[in-house]
C-alpha cells in the first residue's frame, strides 16, 4: 500500500511567471474511457455522483467560501469499479481520479481500491489548499507518493467544480537557467536588505587566502586583508578528494593562476555561480588551506567560523558526491508536469523534500548533507544556497526557501499547517545549556571518512560557542560548566571507545548519540571537582594527550554480572524492599556485555535525586573500575528506591522537613567518595 495525495489548490495562489517552459506534451490516454470527453450540455452538478459531490465539489466550494474547511476530515473508500462507473456516468471527479491513477500508477488487472482523506492546508501565501490523500491499494500496485493537481493555464476553461484549483506554480527546469539565477539573486537581495538576523555580517574581510576570479583563471591571493564579498563552497570531497589542491607543490602554480577549464567540475560550476551573481572571490577549502601542512590546516580550522560566517554566500553542491559532480542539475523526467487529457488540469509529483535534520542514512539525493565536515559549514554560514537535485534551496538565519515553494519557512511569519519546517541547523537561540546537547545530537549522526576528524570538524562551531560561553572551558567535546548535565549521553549501537578521547565525552562513541539531562532531579548530589587535561593543539580542535575529570558524590558498588539485559531488575541481597530496580539506560549494549568481565567492579555515582510520595529516584553514571584505580564511564541509569521506612509524603503539602528526612534515608545507602574518570 502506498500513499498518493492529490491537492486541489485554492484561488489566488501562485501565478508566478513561467520563464522556463513547462512540459505539456505528456498526455493521458483518455480514449479508453470516452465518457471523459467534454459534454457541454451535461449538468455537471447533477451528474456528479453523490460521494464526489460531497467529497470534492462541495468541499471545494467551502474552501472558496470560508477560506478553510470547517468540518473535520473524512475518509472515503472508493473502489475501482465505483470510480470507473462514476466516470462512465459522467462524473468529472471520478473521471479525473481514474485518469490520474491510470497515468501515474501501474495498475494491473486486479481491482484496486482508493481511500480518500480530505483536508485543507494553507498555501505558502496563506490561501487555502484542498489536499486529498489517496491511498491506493492493490497487491501489485506501485504508486508515486504524492500528486498535486493544478490548472494548466488560466485561459483554458475547466469544469465549474474545479474552479478553486489554482494555476500551476513555476517549476524550475534547470538550476543553471537564467530564471534559477533570478531566484537566487532575489533570495540574496532579500536576505541582505531585510533580514535583521543576517545582514549584520555584510562587510567581512577576506580570509587570509582567497581565490580571485578573472575572466579565464582563478588566482590564489594571500593577505589581501580588506573587506570584500566572497563566496564559500561547501562540497563533498569524495573518496579520492579533488584533483586540484593547494599543497607546497602547487602553491606557486595557484598563485600565478589556474585556467578555469582545469578546475574540477564542482569548482568550475561554483566559479560560474559567482560570476553570474557578481562575486569576484571564492574560498574553497581544498584550494585555500595548504593540505600537506598540518600547522596551516590547524590555524585555518580555528578561524573557520569567521570564514563561513563572513561569506557573502555559501554555495552548497548538495547533490554532488565529489568534486567532479558539478553543482547544476536538470529536473528529472518523472517530476515534470503531466497534462490530464483535455480537462485543463495537470498533475505533478511532489519534489523530494529537503531533510529537516542532518541525515544518518545513505541517500543518493543529498550526499552533502550526510557529511560531518559540512555540519559547521551550514551551521556557521550566514546564508547558503543549496544546489540540489531538481531544484534550489535557500537557508539563512531568518528563512528557508525552496524554488518550488513547497518548503518555505521564516522566523517571523507563520505558514500555518504548511509551515512544518523548522531549521534545526540554524537554530542557536535558547539556553546554551541545552543547546550544546541539541547540537551534538544532530552532529553525531553524520559520516566521517576518518573518525579522528569528529572533534576537529567542530572547531569552528566551538569557537563560535566559546563567544557565547565566555567563562567556560572546552575539553574534548565537552564544556566545563555543563559537564555534569552533558554526561547523560547514550548511543544507539554498540559501545566502543575511540582511542585518544576520554570515556566521559560523547565523542568517544563513533555513532549518533542522544542525551538525557541526568541532573534533572531537584537535588544535585555530585559535584565536579576538577578537569585535568593536556591538550594536543588548540583547544577548539578537541584533541587531548590526556584528560580526566574528578567527581565527588554518593556511590554504590556492584558487580557487572547483575547486568545481562538493558532493563534488568536488580535487587540487593537483603530484598526487594531496599533498592527496587535499576534501569540501565545504555542502549544496544549486547556486544559490550560480551566483553565485560562478569566480575568487573562497577560503580554507580548518584548525579541527582528526588523523593516522591513513598519512593525515591536518582540518576546515576555507571562507571567501571580500571586496574589503574581510576574509572571509565560506561553509561548512565536510573535507580528507584522503595524502602518501606520512607515516610509517606503528601503530594499536596510536600512537607520539606519530611522530604529532607526521606532523602537522608535514601542517600544513606550510598558512600560519598571522589572518583577519577578517564
Ligand atoms: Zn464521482
Ligand atoms: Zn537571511
Amino acid at each position: 500500500m502506498d500513499d498518493l495525495s492529490v491537492s486541489l489548490t485554492g484561488p489566488g495562489s501562485n501565478t508566478s511567471e513561467n520563464v522556463d517552459v513547462c512540459d505539456t506534451t505528456a498526455d493521458v490516454d483518455t480514449n479508453r474511457d470516452s465518457s471523459l470527453s467534454m459534454d457541454d450540455d451535461d449538468d455537471l452538478a447533477a451528474s456528479a455522483c453523490e460521494i464526489c459531490k460531497s467529497a470534492i465539489t462541495r468541499r471545494c466550494a467551502k474552501v472558496r467560501r470560508y477560506g478553510r474547511l470547517r468540518s473535520p476530515d473524512c475518509v472515503w473508500n472508493l473502489g475501482e469499479e465505483w470510480l470507473r462507473g462514476g466516470a462512465r456516468a459522467g462524473c468529472r471527479d471520478c473521471g479525473l481520479i481514474t485518469s490520474i491513477l491510470d497515468h501515474f500508477c501501474a495498475i494491473g488487472i486486479e481491482p484496486w481500491r482508493v481511500d480518500l482523506l480530505f483536508g485543507v492546508v494553507s498555501c505558502g501565501n496563506g490561501s487555502p489548499q484542498l489536499k486529498i490523500n489517496m491511498i491506493v491499494s492493490n497487491a501489485s500496485i506501485s504508486l508515486p507518493e504524492e500528486l498535486r493537481i493544478f490548472r494548466s493555464t488560466a485561459d483554458v476553461p475547466v469544469e465549474p467544480q474545479w474552479s478553486t484549483i489554482v494555476q500551476r506554480s513555476f517549476l524550475l527546469q534547470d538550476t543553471s537557467s537564467e530564471y534559477a539565477f533570478q531566484i537566487v539573486s532575489k533570495w540574496l537581495h532579500d536576505c541582505l536588505q531585510s533580514h535583521d538576523r543576517c545582514s549584520i555580517y555584510k562587510t567581512a574581510r577576506l580570509p587570509k587566502r582567497i581565490l580571485e576570479l578573472t575572466a579565464t583563471t582563478v588566482l590564489l591571493r594571500e593577505n589581501l586583508n580588506r573587506p570584500a564579498a566572497y563566496a564559500c563552497l561547501s562540497h563533498c570531497w569524495g573518496e579520492k578528494g579533488p584533483a586540484l589542491r593547494l599543497t607546497s607543490n602547487t602553491i606557486d602554480t595557484l598563485r600565478s593562476g589556474v585556467a578555469r577549464a582545469q578546475l574540477p567540475e564542482t569548482f568550475k560550476d561554483a566559479v560560474e555561480i559567482c560570476d553570474r551573481l557578481g562575486i569576484h572571490f571564492i574560498w574553497i577549502d581544498a584550494m585555500c588551506i595548504v593540505q600537506d601542512n598540518l600547522k596551516d590546516w590547524a590555524s585555518t580550522a580555528s578561524v573557520m567560523a569567521d570564514i563561513y560566517e563572513g561569506a557573502y554566500l555559501t554555495i552548497a553542491a548538495t547533490a554532488s558526491n565529489d568534486s567532479n559532480g558539478g553543482c547544476f542539475s536538470r529536473l528529472r523526467e518523472n517530476f515534470k508536469d503531466v497534462t490530464l487529457g483535455n480537462t485543463g488540469l495537470c498533475a505533478r509529483r511532489n519534489l523530494p523534500r529537503f531533510p529537516k535534520r542532518p541525515l544518518h542514512n545513505d541517500t543518493t539525493e543529498w550526499p552533502l548533507l550526510e557529511r560531518g565536515w559540512v555540519f559547521q559549514e551550514r551551521r556557521l554560514s550566514t546564508r547558503v544556497v543549496h544546489y540540489a537535485r531538481d531544484q534550489l534551496f535557500w537557508e539563512c538565519g531568518s528563512t528557508f526557501f525552496s524554488a518550488c515553494g513547497d518548503q518555505n519557512w521564516t522566523v517571523d511569519q507563520s505558514f500555518g499547517v504548511k509551515n512544518d519546517y523548522s531549521n534545526d541547523m540554524k537554530f542557536d537561540g535558547g539556553d546554551p545549556r541545552n543547546g550544546w546537547r541539541a547540537l551534538i545530537t544532530l552532529y553525531s549522526k553524520l559520516k566521517f571518512t576518518k573518525s579522528c576528524d569528529r572533534l576537529p570538524a567542530l572547531a569552528g562551531v566551538v569557537e563560535r560557542e566559546q563567544r557565547r560561553r565566555k567563562d567556560d572551558t572546552y575539553v574534548a567535546g565537552m564544556w566545563k560548566n555543563t559537564l555534569l548535565e552533558d554526561l547523560g549521553f547514550s548511543q544507539y549501537t554498540c559501545y566502543g571507545n575511540t582511542p585518544g578521547i576520554p570515556s566521559w565525552s560523547w565523542a568517544c562513541i563513533e555513532d549518533s548519540v542522544n542525551f538525557t539531562d541526568i541532573m534533572y532531579h531537584r537535588n544535585a548530589t555530585t559535584e565536579l571537582i576538577s578537569i585535568d587535561t593536556i591538550p594536543d593543539g588548540p583547544s577548539n580542535m578537541g584533541k587531548v594527550v590526556s584528560a580526566s575529570i574528578r567527581l565527588k558524590g554518593p556511590t554504590f558498588s556492584i558487580r557487572a554480572v547483575a547486568y545481562l539485559s538493558t532493563y534488568l531488575e536488580y535487587f540487593l541481597d537483603n530484598g526487594v524492599d531496599q533498592l527496587a530496580n535499576f534501569d540501565y539506560n545504555l542502549k544496544g549494549t549486547s556486544e559490550f556485555y560480551d566483553d565485560l568481565d562478569p566480575d568487573a567492579e562497577l560503580l554507580l555515582i548518584v548525579m541527582s535525586a528526588s523523593i516522591m510520595e513513598i519512593s525515591g529516584e536518582c540518576t546515576t553514571l555507571v562507571l567501571q573500575r580500571l586496574p589503574t584505580g581510576n574509572f571509565q564511564r560506561l553509561g548512565h541509569g536510573v535507580l528507584r528506591y522503595q524502602r518501606k521506612d520512607l515516610r509517606f509524603l503528601d503530594r499536596n503539602t510536600r512537607d520539606p522537613a519530611l522530604r529532607a528526612e526521606n532523602m537522608e534515608r535514601f542517600l544513606a545507602l550510598f558512600t560519598v567518595r571522589e572518583v577519577e574518570i578517564i
